[in-house]
């Protein structure tokens, strides 16, 4: 009986391991950028979004992206949840993926969410990939280096569990810290109305290179030692809080500009 059990059971473990996507916010992280954005859009267009949703909020729809990935039919969507970019270069002059990347992605989105020959079905499916994507697009080794596919092979230790540098930052990090998405929400930095508006205000250029200047950082400042704790968590959680905090105002920004 237990050979049987293990037989029925190994493929789908193994299965579950080979597909399981490695490049993702962890859910925690992007239901903070939609309750965020959903906080800050205008009535406007919450009320056009709650009707484009079918009255799913945003903080639910924040990862769709990542659910879609075990779907065969969505394979030509994975390229979208990233751009590799070389430390030395930048993401204007570095060698473009043939298949498409996240900032690509978003201006698809975009353009798509604008048209308004769009079809409804279209509209609620780039408006839920486009809330996916500018949370990924804040966590900064989705900015990371190809050869490591944004530390995707960077292999370490967090609190002696095993894990790498990508997955330290979409959500042990976040995950270990404890807060519900809601909580994480309501007690992310507070700055003031003038600081906001310039995070705002900044196109979506700026949001990619100040990723990938993260990345340099954070693959610069990497402990010789990968057995990582608290220490490395005092570093730099106050940049995941900053980076979620931007995310969730200039996706409200351009929520807004696309819905107005
Ligand atoms: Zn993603």
């Amino acid at each position: 009986m237990r050979v049987l059990i293990f037989c029925l059971f190994f493929p789908l473990t193994v299965m579950a391991t080979l597909t399981t996507p490695d490049i993702l916010w962890g859910k925690t992280g992007h239901r903070v950028v939609g309750e965020l954005a959903s906080q800050r859009i205008s009535k406007r267009t919450l009320k056009k979004i709650n009707s484009l949703l079918d009255g799913e909020s945003l903080a639910q729809v924040s990862t769709f992206g990542d659910e879609i990935k075990a779907d065969k039919r969505y394979r030509s969507y994975n390229p979208w949840h990233y751009a590799n970019v070389k430390t030395d270069e930048t993401y204007t002059d570095g060698k473009k993926n043939e298949e498409g990347d996240i900032v690509l992605a978003i201006q698809k989105c975009i353009q798509i969410l604008k048209n308004p020959l769009s079809s409804r079905a279209d509209k609620q499916f780039y408006l839920k990939l486009l809330v996916h994507l500018v949370g990924d697009l804040h966590q900064p080794m989705h900015l990371g280096k190809p050869s490591d596919r944004g530390g995707n092979d960077v292999k370490l230790k967090w609190f002696g569990r095993n894990t790498n540098l990508h997955m330290l930052w979409d959500s042990n990090m976040i995950d270990d810290y404890g807060m519900s998405y809601t909580e994480l929400t309501a007690n992310l930095p507070k700055l003031k109305a003038a600081e906001l508006k310039q995070i705002a205000k900044a196109p979506l250029i700026v949001w990619v290179n100040e990723s990938h200047d993260l990345a340099k950082q954070i693959y610069s400042s990497l402990p010789e030692n990968r057995n990582l704790a608290y220490r490395y968590s005092y570093d730099h959680f106050e940049t995941v809080r900053m980076q979620l905090l931007k995310a969730g105002v200039r996706l409200a920004a351009l929520l807004d500009d696309i819905f107005k």
